[in-house]
């Protein structure tokens, strides 16, 4: 099957609309069967990880709107055990957090090493919709793509991997989503008019995200592109970057030691 290859550092992407799919991809059927498969191997990783408890992973999930982020957090890290997992999502920064440098909020977040940590929307929406809406001067967020990697990097030496995921959505497809949340009265709540806002300004985010992939994919800290017009297919990809990427770590359960053994058969 197809995997993920990081963006290579520097690379300028196209992020068109025909980058968002991929004629050669299983069936629903088979992606299911696939995902099972790959969620047995997930929970096994997940617990050597928790239970080792010497390195962090952090996974951050960034995209437009209703490129599926919440429906990635819930199929692909809906399948491990709740406890090993913080989820945050970022939203519009609150008046105290604003009082703070931008990566305040997201170092606070961080899970402690042991756990896997999502963040849906991140610190790259202070060089994103910050840059787009101009919420700053262009000097103060063009400095932050190295400040944002030096971070990382950072984390990076101190036990934690991290894996960026761009859900790479098409204009039609975002279209056709939005018009079901506007359908159903089951996803209603998830329309907002910026959303609209921010459609409008397809092309001023196409520049964003492209600056973002190309100045802060790294090898410490890579980012992955996701064609994410087909769902299945987007967990599909993500969850088996996440496990590869855990299985690599060749994380040991911590051997119980010879005087807790000893008790074995023992307990009344
Ligand atoms: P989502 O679209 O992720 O499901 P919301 O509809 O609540 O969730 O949108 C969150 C909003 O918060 C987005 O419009 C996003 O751009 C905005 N946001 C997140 N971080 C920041 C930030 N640092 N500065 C300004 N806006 C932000």
């Amino acid at each position: 099957m197809k995997q993920l290859d990081p963006v290579p550092p520097g690379a300028v992407l196209a992020l068109d609309d025909t980058g968002a799919s991929v004629a050669d991809r299983p069936s629903k059927e088979e992606s299911r069967a696939r995902l099972s498969t790959l969620g047995d191997r997930f929970r096994t990783a997940q617990t050597a990880l928790y239970a080792n408890g010497s390195r962090g992973l952090l996974v951050v999930l960034q995209g437009r709107d209703a490129c599926g982020k919440d429906g990635t957090v819930s199929n692909v890290f809906g399948l491990v055990n709740p406890q090993g997992l913080v989820v945050r999502s970022f939203n519009v920064p609150e008046p105290h957090e604003l009082r703070h440098d931008y990566l305040w909020r997201i170092h606070g977040a961080l899970g402690p090493r042991g756990a896997i940590s999502v963040f849906n929307r991140s610190h790259y929406e202070d060089v994103l919709v910050v840059r787009v809406r101009a919420l700053v001067e262009e000097t103060v967020w063009r400095r932050r793509y190295d400040q944002i990697n030096a971070f990382e990097r950072m984390l990076s030496e101190n036990g934690y991997v991290v894996l960026k995921f761009f859900l790479h959505v098409s204009r039609p497809e975002q279209a056709k989503r939005l018009e079901e949340r506007l359908d159903d009265p089951e996803k209603n709540w998830k329309f907002r008019l910026g959303d609209l806002d921010d459609r409008a300004r397809w092309d001023d985010y196409t520049l964003a995200y492209r600056d973002m992939l190309a100045r802060c994919s790294t090898p410490e800290a890579p980012w992955f592109m996701v064609p994410a017009d087909s769902k299945h297919f987007r967990d599909l990809l993500i969850l088996d970057t996440v496990v590869r990427t855990l299985e690599d770590l060749h994380l040991e359960l911590p051997v119980a030691a010879p005087e807790v053994l000893a008790r074995r058969g023992t307990i009344k």
